[in-house]
């Protein structure tokens, strides 16, 4: 066999995503999750071939011990395996106005990935963490930089300025970056395949729906406005994040509560979105059970998910002018037909009309139009981000 296989690394501060992936096909060959770094607890779970497995790592084991026994205990010792591989693939999370595309790595690089931490401090230290572990286990492999802002660069200034002093921008970078790009990207890519339209004709609204969550302006192919701002914190109701809130509230607890600055921050990231309303869960699917059983927050929480949503999608008419498709994804976008139909309901000024068959079928993975002939569509895409990171490595590898 000689495929050509990419190393997959998602390396949060304190967890590892992986993955191996057939960049010709997208097929998984393996997947898993190595998390509690620096803690007692540290381990690894993973799937390989349909099967499950998990392990303990050494006491406060991180980045560079997660991968190594990646490398030496999973992928070695399958016969043949460690051969195919053309490249590691990593996701960046914030690449600044720097990086616009894809990238070999190189010092500056790594340089480039450091001077953009300041934007996201959490994610992209432990890129470059994973980085370097990667260069050392692989020393001959490619290392390819994927980053999930590249796709949004495309914005106009209109749509990522912040009505604030112009030297904040110029001085300091203060602008909207947008999140999740990999995924609008594939799921645009996607999209055009399944309408039957190219790439660069094709205008969507593209929801990615997960824990943090997000929703872009596609138009002939490329991003011209999405909800996430300089840090993955804005727009939407998320899971634990509050999206968009007045500024002069985070000077108002500090001034009436006595919170300190970090105090607020950890209240905005970490304790409010669907989590904060609904007092009971950050999970989609709890929410989903309180609401089925009248829980007054859980229903609160999920009208305003909708509420919020919907009306960013409306917004996006603006620079869109003709919508081909309203795309979900993400897990709840992949799997809640409750808060498509209740999004598109919201819109029937638009004329959306769900199709409640197609609309429940489509579910677990299963991609498809969702609304009845004669509606302006909407669809379900499951996203890969993976795939596209494979893709660009193999991409960037084959033009070396
Ligand atoms: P992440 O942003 O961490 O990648 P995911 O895209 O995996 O997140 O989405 C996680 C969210 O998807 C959670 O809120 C989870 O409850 C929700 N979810 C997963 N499966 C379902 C389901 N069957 N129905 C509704 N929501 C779901």
């Amino acid at each position: 066999m000689n495929n050509k296989l990419v190393l997959v690394l998602n390396c949060g501060s304190s967890s590892l995503k992986f993955a191996v992936i057939n960049a010709e096909n997208g097929d998984e060959i393996i997947s898993g999750l190595a998390e509690c770094f620096n803690l007692p607890d540290a381990r690894l779970k993973w799937k390989i071939s349909g099967r499950k497995e998990s392990s303990s790592l050494p006491a406060n084991s991180a980045h560079a011990a997660a991968i190594s026994y990646i490398v030496e205990k999973i992928i070695k010792k399958e016969a043949g395996l460690a051969e195919q591989f053309i490249a590691v693939g990593h996701r960046i999370v914030h690449g600044g106005e720097k990086f616009t595309q894809s990238v070999l790595v190189d010092d500056s690089v790594i340089e480039g990935i450091e001077e953009c931490a300041s934007l996201a401090p959490l994610h992209n230290h432990a890129h470059v963490l994973g980085i370097k572990a990667a260069q050392a286990a692989f020393p001959t492999l490619p290392q390819v930089t994927v980053f999930d802002t590249a796709f949004h660069q495309t914005m106009p200034a209109k749509a990522f300025m912040y009505a604030l002093p112009y030297t904040m921008y110029k001085e300091l970078h203060v602008r909207r970056y947008g999140m999740h790009g990999t995924s609008h990207l594939f799921v645009t890519n996607e999209a055009a395949k399944a309408l039957n339209k190219p790439l660069d004709q094709i205008n969507i609204i593209s929801a990615h729906l997960g824990n943090g969550a997000s929703v872009a302006a596609i138009k002939n192919g490329k991003c011209v406005d999405t909800s996430m701002g300089m840090t993955p914190l804005a727009g939407l109701v998320m899971g634990t994040r509050c999206g968009d809130i007045d500024p002069s509230i985070i000077e108002y607890l500090v001034t009436r509560k006595g919170y300190s600055i970090g105090g607020v921050m950890d209240i905005l990231q970490k304790q409010s979105g669907l989590l904060g309303i609904s007092g009971i869960s950050s999970d989609f699917r709890v929410i989903l059970d309180g609401y089925a059983e009248g829980n007054e927050r859980a229903t609160l929480a999920m009208e305003m998910f909708s509420y919020r949503l919907a009306k960013y999608i409306a917004s996006y008419a603006v620079p869109l002018g003709r919508i081909d498709a309203i795309v979900f994804t993400g897990g709840i976008g992949e799997n809640s037909h409750l808060i498509r139909t209740k999004v598109l309901e919201l819109l029937t000024i638009f004329g959306y009309q769900v199709d409640q068959v197609k609309n429940e079928a489509a579910r677990l993975g299963k991609q498809g139009v969702i609304t009845v002939e004669g509606s302006p569509i909407a669809m379900v895409i499951p996203t890969n981000e993976e795939w596209v990171i494979a893709q660009d490595a193999a991409k960037i590898v084959a033009a070396l």
